[in-house]
């Protein structure tokens, strides 16, 4: 339903027409990422103020700006429309004016990747297959199968050994056909490719396939059109492969060019110390494509990035920046979610908090600032990695003497 006028790719500027290419012939698959531009003018016609207060709360709302021509399916309606919550508490510790935490930990899968899988299913549905494909260490994959058990495709899911049991679990439980390849995720990423090369497979992969990010951007789009009267000044978001602050970043562009929002709020890109290539490229200016390392926050655990150059293009262009933390804040992030703001987060969704503290130790942002952040995923989806971050029971005798005695410890 949305007017697409071509694809643009991100490094050469070179012009694509809408279904003639997934990435840049002249850059290559690694460098020639495209982003989609729709006809805003067109969208502008019927994506009125009016039109966004009566359509139901889902990323459908914002149809005159995704890459789909049908309805969307009834099995997918309920994806998008996430709240986003107050957390005066948390802002408070954190040392800003004000916190609201944009929760796709209570999407369908549990994570802000059914955005993506939504629109790439319903391209799967439009380009006639019956089969879709990724690879993923986890939500990309879970938000796969679940999109697919909703509307009746078959998934096919390559992960590698790390995946944590809780995102397997999801998989094998919307029945999708797992295979964990004995390899490296790079090793599991191109098998994929040759499969879907091979047997005819949607390709769900977001690095080559432009239109997921569109996906992603409805998180920004929903979180422009809930602060339009109320803006924040800084937008969170933990970046991995790079792709999900580009979307995010796009929907407020998007919202802005349409004249919906008066301003673009500055990104925060927020990496974990010991993986940060795109840290590293955002000051250096280029990727290193040799970089390895590993996190605790296993959904942003990636040391080669595909979407390095839009991330650091979103970040540059919002005039924002990119913070470093630890895994050892991130666990403190995990905590601070749930125990003053009731929102019990994964890893990488934490990874949003500290990133924003650390921003105010460094300086980077003021006392005074609004800040949104994108709480990407639900902290059940990894209950070992969890369980390393959130301290451990009293065990006690069935007797009330020792729960007075660990009471009046204080404890
Ligand atoms: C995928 C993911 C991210 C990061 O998105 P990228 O596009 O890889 O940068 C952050 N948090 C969670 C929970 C994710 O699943
Ligand atoms: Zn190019």
């Amino acid at each position: 339903m949305g007017q697409i006028v071509d694809l643009r790719c991100v490094q050469c500027d070179r012009r694509f027409a809408a279904g003639q290419a997934d990435t840049c012939s002249d850059c290559g698959v690694d460098e020639g990422i495209l982003e989609v531009c729709f006809d805003l003018a067109v969208a502008a016609q019927s994506l009125t103020p009016a039109a966004l207060a009566e359509r139901p709360d889902s990323c459908w709302r914002f149809r005159e700006l995704l890459p789909i021509d049908a309805e969307p399916h009834p099995g997918l309606l309920h994806i998008g429309g996430t709240p986003l919550i107050e957390a005066p508490r948390l802002a408070a510790i954190l040392g800003i004016a004000r916190l609201r935490l944009k929760d796709d930990g209570r999407s369908a899968s549990g994570s802000f990747k059914d955005r993506a899988s939504a629109v790439g299913v319903m391209r799967a549905l439009d380009a006639g297959a019956t089969e879709v494909a990724c690879a993923s260490t986890g939500n990309a994959a879970s938000s796969l199968a679940h999109c697919a058990a909703a509307v009746g495709l078959s998934a096919n899911i390559f992960v590698s050994q790390r995946v944590p049991e809780g995102k397997l679990a999801q998989l094998l439980a919307y029945g999708a056909r797992v295979f964990r390849v004995q390899g490296t995720y790079a090793q599991a990423y191109d098998l994929c490719t040759a499969a879907c090369a091979h047997l005819g497979w949607y390709n769900r992969n977001a690095a080559i396939n432009p239109y997921l990010v569109e996906g992603k951007k409805t998180g920004g789009l929903e979180v422009a059109a809930a602060c339009r009267a109320d803006p924040a000044d800084w937008v969170s978001c933990s970046v991995g492969d790079g792709c999900s602050i580009a979307g995010v970043h796009k929907g407020f562009v998007e919202m802005h060019a349409l004249g919906l929002i008066d301003a673009v709020p500055r990104f925060l890109g927020v990496q974990a110390q010991d993986v940060a290539p795109i840290a590293d490229a955002f000051e250096h200016g280029a990727l290193d494509r040799s970089g390895t390392g590993q996190t605790y926050a296993d959904s942003i655990s990636v040391p080669v990035p595909r979407n390095w150059r839009k991330a650091v293009d979103a970040v540059k262009r919002s005039d924002g920046t990119i913070a470093r933390v630890s895994d050892d804040a991130i666990r403190e992030a995990v905590r601070w979610s749930g125990q003053h703001a009731g929102l019990f987060a994964e890893p990488a969704a934490a990874t949003a908090v500290a990133g924003i503290a650390q921003a105010r130790r460094d300086g980077m942002i003021p006392q005074n600032a609004s800040v949104v952040a994108m709480i990407t995923g639900n902290g059940l989806k990894d209950i070992a990695g969890a369980m390393t971050a959130v301290g451990r029971p009293f065990d006690i005798a069935p007797d009330i003497e020792s729960v007075a005695a660990i009471v009046a410890r204080g404890a």
